[in-house]
């Protein structure tokens, strides 16, 4: 098991951490080479959508990574990973790669409330501490998404099929419990 974490720009190095806590290997996608390797899921960090979607495109990764999404390899966005999945954004009119059918609000939560930590429950596994930075939230969702996670009736963590989001950032807490999730996803 190895898992590739997009190292473009953003807050990958803490998703190595959290693996490396709970025993899975990974390496950093940094250049089109590095997605030659055999690997079994892909993380996409945190940090700016604007900017990671333009370095995937000046990198030239876009496509080989739209393409083993689509070809159903295990994918998980957190924050500005979050909105690089979703079909729609509801205030940007950018799109990624598009693999998930739900509508992302960039900064949703406005300035006053821009940054915030709270304990909400997770899909089965209970509650867990969820940090949000200038988070999106989901606003719509299409019947084939499963929704993990509500914070204040605001959606904030769906899964399809191979593609697993959360608009918090488990990777800046030290509670593995989405990880194990999106691990288990793959086995
Ligand atoms: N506001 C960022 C965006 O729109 C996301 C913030 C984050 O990833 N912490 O891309």
């Amino acid at each position: 098991m190895k898992i590739g974490i997009l190292a473009v720009q953003g807050a990958f190095e803490e998703h190595k951490k959290l693996l490396d806590k709970i025993g899975v290997a990974s390496f950093e996608i940094r250049k089109k080479s590095d997605l030659e390797q055999k690997f079994d899921g892909i993380i996409l960090p945190g940090g700016e959508s604007t900017v990671m979607g333009k370095l995937l495109r000046e990198l030239d990764m876009f496509d080989t990574i739209k393409s083993l999404i689509d070809n159903g390899m295990a994918v998980f966005g957190t924050c500005a990973g979050l909105i690089l999945l979703a079909n729609k954004i509801c205030n940007d009119t950018n799109i990624y790669f598009a693999s998930m059918d739900f509508t992302a609000k960039r900064n949703a939560y406005g300035r006053q409330l821009g940054s915030f930590e709270i304990n909400s429950t997770f899909a089965d596994c209970g509650e867990i501490p969820m940090v949000f930075i200038r988070a999106p939230y989901i606003e719509r969702v299409g019947d084939k998404v499963e929704i993990l996670a509500t914070v204040n009736n605001k959606i904030v963590a769906v899964r399809q099929k191979n593609c697993l989001a959360t608009a918090f950032h488990p990777e800046l807490t030290d509670d593995t419990t989405v990880h194990k999730y999106f691990i288990s996803m793959i086995k």
